[in-house]
């Protein structure tokens, strides 16, 4: 090519992108108008096909890490910021002895309110301050529903409608921090305790031996022995009590405390009744724990079934990655046994894994492992039955009715040993297996009420509704409230209940 042509050409194309630049100063205001409109569709369609195709996302700006306790919050009050409708944020009564909030996120569709009827749900991560996997995937968790919420999974939407769901990401974020400065989380005990030195999963109120000495007692109770401060028999740690202090005045159903070192799902009790450090310690609701343990090890990509991840010693493959707490190694003073003996709630522990401390690069994974076990295990929060306990005629509801459960499944007769009662509004909630059930409501100065039960619990739909109305004795005595079993009274005697209680605290000091 000559270099005139070379020329000609060089000018045509100059002249090309001059008319070109005229033209597009001209139409200036018409093609910014058309660029934003091709934005907005790109931006709707791809909206549509995230929502479409990643139902198991968190927002883009999450960032699997190790959050510092500031960052903690940060995370916190980010996803209350982006979700105001659904969450708060809230503190618990007492800080950690070095001053961190134990911050929690509520997440509901009437977040700050106890709606009737719904049931309570509560997370506890980091309860041992150098076991963190479980506070990664809680401020996972609290993003994930969120971030899923506004994006219109219906699963997520109805679960959060449906349930008030409350997230303590760490209980002991002085331990957390104890157990980073010093080896990097490295040490398989540094950083467990809290800043006092002390192992919260063991400075609860132990309930548990109140159990083992009342069972020789005449009058038995089966439920909420927590009695009062005079049971307490050493000087609690701030975080225990703070914890203490939200199990017994929330209405609590359901819950887990995320720990890490082993996988397995561990549920109650965790103490033994004769001090042995291995033995199987059923509670009255072993088939419903056993259950409950079940969801989220089923559900958890290696926990159960042959992908069984032994973390040396204890293996749990052939137990389909559950435990029952005593027959692992007995506890004292844990927190999933002071709440099903001092509250209406059902907790297990579960343990996430054998690194207590993963690195960074690991969490996505984790999350994808656990993220479907953490939504099945709120879903059990809607098992079994609820409804409320009135009084005939005036429709009162009837706060601290006693619910005792037998079950009756092919002509059995089975009392369930462990009663739950109605709280303020006249609700409760009985997580229950499938089965016929004989439901009685009963309370001092009404007449008891018995229902049959066949629970059949469809997954992802609110539990059965029972509802009771009692009737008032004209003039309550013991015998005549009492039911069949022994002539036993049923209803607590809670004042020789609170002066034995009183006893016991006078002999140990
Ligand atoms: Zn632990």
């Amino acid at each position: 090519m000559t270099a005139r042509l070379i020329r000609i050409r060089r000018k045509e194309k100059e002249g090309r992108a001059q008319n070109y630049l005229k033209l597009k100063i001209r139409s200036r205001h018409m093609l910014g108008k058309t660029i934003t409109m091709i934005i907005c569709m790109l931006n709707i369609l791809f909206n549509l096909a995230t929502a479409l195709s990643d139902s198991n996302s968190l927002s883009p700006d999450f960032k699997f890490e190790h959050h510092d306790n500031r960052e903690l919050i940060h995370v916190l009050k980010q996803v209350a910021e982006r979700c105001p409708d659904i969450t708060r944020v809230y503190q618990l009564a007492e800080k950690s002895i070095l001053g961190w909030p134990l911050s929690v996120i509520e997440i509901s569709d009437k977040p700050g309110i106890h709606e009737p009827l719904e049931p309570e749900f509560k997370y506890v991560g980091n309860m041992h301050g150098n076991e963190v996997l479980g506070r990664e995937l809680l401020l996972a968790l609290a993003n994930y529903l969120c971030w899923q919420y506004r994006k219109g999974n219906e699963e997520i939407q109805t679960l959060v409608n449906n349930t008030r769901i409350h997230i303590l990401p760490s209980m002991n974020p002085d331990g957390w921090q104890i157990s980073t400065d010093q080896k990097g989380g490295k040490d398989w005990l540094i950083g467990r305790s809290n800043a006092n030195g002390v192992d919260l999963n063991r400075d609860f109120p132990d309930l548990n031996e109140v159990l083992y000495s009342e069972e020789q007692l005449p009058l038995h109770q089966t439920h909420h022995y927590f009695l009062g401060s005079q049971m307490i028999d050493h000087k609690l740690q701030p975080e225990t009590r703070a914890v203490m202090m939200w199990i017994l005045n929330n209405p609590f159903v359901l819950s887990a405390n995320l720990h890490g070192g082993a996988l397995v799902a561990n549920y109650p009790y965790d103490e033994s009744p004769s001090g042995k450090t291995q033995e199987y310690t059923a509670t009255p609701d072993d088939q419903t724990f056993k259950h409950l343990a079940h969801a989220y090890a089923s559900a958890h990509k290696t926990m159960s079934g042959k992908q069984h991840i032994n973390c040396g010693g204890d293996d749990f493959t052939h137990k389909g990655g559950i435990t029952n707490g005593a027959a692992w190694y007995s506890v004292a003073g844990g927190m999933q046994d002071f709440n099903y003996l001092g509250s209406n709630d059902f907790e297990i522990t579960l343990e996430l894994g054998c690194n207590k401390y993963p690195s960074e690069e690991r969490l996505p994974k984790e999350w994808d492992i656990n993220s479907k076990a953490l939504l099945n295990f709120m879903w059990q929060a809607h098992i079994g039955i609820k409804g409320t306990v009135r009084e005939t005629g005036t429709g009162r509801p009837l706060q601290n009715a006693v619910i005792k459960v037998h079950n009756i499944t092919d002509g059995k007769d089975f009392p369930i040993n462990h009663d739950v009662t109605s709280v303020r509004g006249g609700e409760y909630w009985r997580l229950l297996t499938p089965g016929t059930y004989r439901v009685t409501a009963m309370k001092a100065g009404f007449q008891p009420q018995s229902q049959e039960v066949t629970v059949t619990n469809i997954p992802h739909q609110e539990a059965q509704r029972v509802d009771f109305t009692l009737a008032k004795e004209p003039v309550y005595t013991e015998s005549e409230n009492s039911l069949e079993e022994n002539n036993k009274p049923d209803i607590p005697n809670l004042s020789l209940s609170r002066l034995l209680a009183y006893m016991r605290s006078q002999e140990r000091s």
